[in-house]
């Protein structure tokens, strides 16, 4: 089972990909829990190439060809192995993340990272949990979080409102998307998200 979890900044992915793995674990699932831009020794590298230094360091086209060769490592060494083994794969931010962000501050690219895409990814998520958040909320967050490297914080409340419409646009045309509301506490965050997968996760 290949599960992604995508949303705005701060929209809290992280902290319910954390406690979502912990949870199949101790029903006794193997998990691998993994993220993007990362998730292998390779692709780690690469993410700092893409989010240290000046954010005009890498034209649009080079920024994604990165993150493409990033997730094209990520899932020969990370991905596949793990799903290979039989184990349930949760990703914090998977192909979507791309579409969206540099969709967004490139829409006239959005063709590109389609095509790279079918050509170097070609998988989609089984099922792709949306956190959906208010941005100012997100945002407010993902400032309190301390070592924050949130490149696309100087794009601001603006950016954030339209990544969040791209993703809410991207889950009504694809099947595969489940809608969570991210607002609320922890708690009552995973339960929604236990709710959702309910129906696919293995028994
Ligand atoms: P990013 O995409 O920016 O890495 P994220 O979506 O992975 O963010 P987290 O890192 O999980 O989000 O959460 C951002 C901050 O908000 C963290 O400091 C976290 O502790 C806090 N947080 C997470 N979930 C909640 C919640 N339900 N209510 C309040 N604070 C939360
Ligand atoms: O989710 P995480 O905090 O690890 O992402 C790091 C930064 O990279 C975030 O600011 C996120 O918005 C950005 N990002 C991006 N394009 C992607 C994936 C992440 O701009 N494809």
């Amino acid at each position: 089972l290949f599960l992604s979890l995508e949303g705005i900044d701060g929209s809290g992915k992280s902290t319910q990909g954390r406690r979502l793995a912990e949870t199949l674990r101790r029903a006794g699932h193997a998990v691998t829990l993994t993220r993007e831009p990362g998730g292998s020794p390779g692709a780690e590298e690469i993410r700092r190439l893409v989010l240290e230094g000046a954010s005009d360091r890498w034209s649009a086209e080079t920024e994604i060809l990165l993150f493409t060769a990033a997730r094209r490592d990520h899932l020969e060494k990370t991905i596949r192995p793990a799903l290979l083994r039989g184990e349930i794969v949760i990703t914090d931010r998977f192909a979507d993340s791309t579409r969206i962000f540099q969709g967004i501050t490139r829409g006239d690219l959005a063709g590109v990272v389609d095509r790279l895409h079918a050509l170097m990814i070609g998988i989609e998520p089984d099922v792709t949990l949306l956190f959906d958040l208010d941005p100012a909320l997100g945002l407010s967050r993902a400032q309190a979080r301390p070592g924050t490297e949130m490149r696309f914080e100087d794009m601001g409340l603006a950016f954030q409102t339209r990544a969040r419409e791209g993703f809410l646009a991207l889950a009504a045309r694809e099947p595969r998307f489940r809608i969570i509301d991210a607002s609320g506490d922890p708690d009552t965050v995973a339960a929604r998200v236990l709710d959702a997968l309910r129906p696919v996760l293995p028994r």
